[in-house]
């Protein structure tokens, strides 16, 4: 944290950031941040889209009933409450049924036909053949999900299907609810996974996985994914296995509080569930264990502009402001791939810049009073 600081845009970059030991060009707007913070733009790091809460139309009845059209319409608005509440980038991670249309939203956002985040997109997603719903009857095939693939040249050929529809990175389900048990289970074995990462890795991308089991996370970290996603019943040979293959946990802790509280649970007035006490042991275990942590919420599963609930969850769940103020920004940033672009206030980096009101590195809630949104050089919102 830095006092006094001066931060001069030009076009979509940041040509100087630190004290005043330079001087401002004739004609410069001004804008004074008194008794505020600024912050490089926050970073969501798993959004959908394409999801609105499940309170409001279960996820089947999303990917059944909504029309493609009303999907897309309700995802533009989305992506202007999330920048509006400070988030200037998010990495999405699948339409669930909505097939490539994060493409075209990407590209409307890019062309400023509508606001919204910097997009990091993977289109689909990928499931193995069985594991992914709307499960309806053993008679019944619905749409699914997600594109299903199994053995390596299926696998092979998806991905590259994705890449060339506009995918920035692959995600893939390393395990799920199988069948009509519920139980979650590994999918992809470990070949397949390799191959997958082989692949990926050789167009320049990165594979993200979905994987609560330790199996699975055993199987991605050394697959050699960037990112698992959830994680909730790691242990700790897995956590460190992670840390020592530099895998990232997304933990997605508001998906888990979201869900449960649809179900019923009055948080603060009930007893706490017994998933969320196992999470935030594991939540904490891995933390101990010193696996970089990403910031991503699961935000569809919950309402879009309210990102910052995961970064309040996170402080509630043991870790300090400060690091979760990192996680929103320069891990995700960096933990992507897009360091040497955006998630820090530097020299060179895009203008991509918010302020909020007080220091949301001593209360974290303040992370939520957003006064300012620049993104690429372009004022949202001011002060
Ligand atoms: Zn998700």
């Amino acid at each position: 944290m830095q006092t006094g600081w001066v931060v001069l845009v030009k076009n979509n970059k940041i040509e100087q950031a630190g004290s005043m030991m330079f001087k401002l060009p004739a004609g410069t707007e001004i804008i004074e941040l008194k008794g505020m913070t600024l912050l490089p733009g926050l970073i969501e790091g798993h959004s959908h889209l394409f999801l609105h809460p499940y309170n409001e139309t279960s996820w089947n009845d999303q990917v059944l009933k909504e029309s493609r059209a009303e999907r897309t319409v309700r995802s533009v608005n989305h992506a202007k409450a999330t920048l509006l509440a400070g988030f200037t980038t998010v990495r999405d991670l699948g339409t669930e049924g909505a097939m490539y249309d994060d493409v075209g939203l990407k590209e409307s956002i890019e062309k400023g036909l509508i606001i919204g985040p910097r997009m990091i997109i993977s289109t689909r997603a990928i499931v193995a053949t069985g594991s992914y719903g709307p499960k309806l009857s053993a008679d019944n095939e619905s749409i699914k999900g997600a594109a299903e693939a199994d053995g390596e040249d299926a696998l092979i050929k998806e991905i590259r299907t994705q890449i060339g529809k506009g995918a920035d990175f692959i995600k893939i389900y390393a395990d799920y609810r199988w069948g009509m048990n519920k139980e979650a289970q590994p999918t992809f074995t470990f070949e397949e996974l390799k191959k997958a990462v082989e692949i990926i890795q050789s167009s320049g991308r990165k594979l993200v996985v979905h994987a609560v089991t330790p199996e699975a996370m055993k199987r991605a970290t050394l697959a050699g994914v960037s990112t698992i996603e959830h994680g909730d019943k790691g242990t700790e040979e897995v956590f460190k296995l992670m840390k020592e293959k530099a895998v990232a946990l997304c933990p997605t802790l508001s998906a888990g509080e979201s869900i449960l509280q649809y179900d019923g649970w009055k948080k603060g007035i009930d007893a706490e569930p017994q998933r969320i006490t196992d999470k935030k042991k594991s939540f904490q275990l891995a933390l101990k264990t010193g696996v970089t942590i990403c910031m991503g919420g699961d935000v569809g599963v919950f309402a879009h502009g309210d990102n910052a609930k995961e970064m309040e969850l996170m402080v509630e769940y043991g870790m300090k402001p400060i690091d979760v103020l990192k996680s929103a920004t320069s891990v995700n940033a960096d933990v992507f791939g897009y360091g040497d672009k955006i998630g820090r206030i530097k020299k060179e980096l895009l203008a991509d810049i918010i302020a909020v009101e007080g220091d949301p590195s001593t209360d974290i809630k303040n992370i939520r009073k957003v006064t300012l949104v620049i993104k690429n050089g372009v004022i949202y919102k001011k002060p």
